[in-house]
Parts: structure tokens; C-alpha cells; sequence
């Protein structure tokens, strides 16, 4: 097993990675036969969800209220979260390829729907932080997706990237969790590690379901000095009541 590679060690993989790349051209993640991350036509399979939503969590609301059922019983701290898809189709297969598969190609058209969602959304902000995970977790995939969409998705809005969080203690996978569970699975689990000035914070994630894991996160920057968080992330499932 590969653990934190040095920097000469990541140039020689990095050079035998394009050398496969070349040899054996990656496929599409989800019909697996056409070159590239996502091709085309897996890509025009992807609807972004549509208003009405939730002006608080995001999710679609099927009646006409402002705000969610579940916003209403347990309204998070968090400013703002939006989702740009559900988690299903070409976009599982993505997010899976890229936390399980070492497919880092799909990040470009993951963060390009992360960043026509934030376009829509019109939030004003002035940098693009992630979700961190626990250390432990992050050296055994090599990497954090979530950084690595937020990178990406700060590149194409032209807003700074910045680390401001850490994960203090390993948590357990949220999956399976009911609601409470989760709020008390994440709380209190991120510290902030950076400076922050009365700074409006967009945080990206992969996938939100109850946004458990966005609000304990904008929680601790809260705490040192945001003036708002708005959660970003690229896929919520659709039964996430
Ligand atoms: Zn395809
Ligand atoms: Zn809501």
C-alpha cells in the first residue's frame, strides 16, 4: 500500500500514471466505453434540482412553504446549503469512482456543476473552503475529494481556495445514521486552523444528506469569526428527509 508518497515518489507515479494514461485511455465512469471522466452523453443524463427548494437546506420542497419540515424542527446554523444534483446515475458513479476508484479525473465536471449551482444560488463569498476528513482517512486514499473539488471549483469561480478546517476525531461513517444520530456523530469533530475575518465561506462537500456534517463545520467557523457558510456540495440523495 502507497502511504504518503514524497515528492519524488508522486513525480515518478505521476509519470507512470500518464504513461498508462496514454496506453490505455481512462472510460467514462458510468457506460464505462467512452473516453473521458463523464463523456458527453452520460453528462446531459445529469438535472440539477429544481426550485422550489428549501431556502435554508436545499432540498426540493413539494409544497410552498420557505423552509423544510426538518429545517423547521431543527433549523441548522449553517447560512445557506445548495446541491447541484441527486446522488444517483452518472453522478454516483462519479463521486464513487473518484472516493473509491482513484478517478481524481472526475473532479472537473463534478466542480463544473458545483460551480453553475453556486452561479444560480447568487451567494456572495469571498473563499472556498472543503469539508476536512480525519488524517487517518485522507492517507489512505491518497487524497480528499472534497479539497480536491473545492480546489477546482474556487479555480473556476476565481475566488481563493483556503484550508480552515480540520476533523479533530475520526467519525463514524454517516451512512445509516437517522438525523439526531448524526448531528451527534459530527458535533463538535472540526476545529478551525486558519485566520478568519468576518469572511463569507463557501465549503464544499461530495455528497449532503441531512447536512449534519456542513453544520457542525460551519459551526466551528461560526465560532472563529465567518460572517456566513453557504454548504456546497455536488449530490444529496433524493430521500433525504
Ligand atoms: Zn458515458
Ligand atoms: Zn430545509
Amino acid at each position: 500500500m502507497i502511504t504518503q508518497p514524497g515528492r519524488l515518489k508522486e513525480e515518478v507515479y505521476g509519470l507512470g500514471g500518464r504513461l498508462l494514461d496514454l496506453l490505455f485511455p481512462a472510460r467514462c465512469v458510468n457506460c464505462k466505453q467512452a473516453p473521458g471522466a463523464l463523456c458527453a452523453k452520460c453528462l446531459s443524463t445529469i438535472q440539477p434540482i429544481s426550485p422550489p427548494l428549501c431556502e435554508r437546506c436545499g432540498r426540493a420542497l413539494v409544497s410552498s412553504d420557505a423552509v423544510c419540515p426538518d429545517c423547521r424542527a431543527h433549523p441548522l446554523k449553517i447560512t445557506r446549503i445548495r446541491t447541484a444534483t441527486w446522488h444517483e446515475g452518472a453522478v454516483r458513479e462519479a463521486i464513487h469512482a473518484l472516493k473509491y476508484g482513484k478517478r481524481r479525473d472526475t473532479v472537473a465536471p463534478l466542480a463544473k456543476l458545483v460551480a453553475a449551482q453556486l452561479t444560480a444560488s447568487k451567494f456572495t463569498f469571498d473563499i472556498i473552503t472543503s469539508v476536512p476528513l480525519h488524517p487517518s482517512r485522507q492517507a489512505e486514499r491518497g487524497y480528499n475529494q472534497a479539497e480536491l473539488l473545492a480546489q477546482e471549483t474556487a479555480r473556476l469561480m476565481h475566488v481563493p481556495f483556503a484550508r480552515l478546517l480540520e476533523r479533530t476525531r475520526a467519525t463514524t461513517d454517516q451512512i445509516g445514521l437517522d438525523g439526531m444520530a448524526r448531528r451527534k456523530n459530527v458535533h463538535g469533530a472540526f476545529r478551525v486552523t486558519a485566520r478568519i475575518q468576518n469572511n463569507s465561506i463557501v465549503l464544499v462537500d461530495d455528497v449532503c444528506t441531512t447536512g449534519a456534517t456542513l453544520d457542525a463545520c460551519a459551526q466551528a467557523l461560526f465560532q472563529n469569526g465567518a460572517h456566513a457558510v453557504y454548504g456546497a456540495a455536488v449530490a444529496r440523495p433524493r430521500s433525504s428527509f
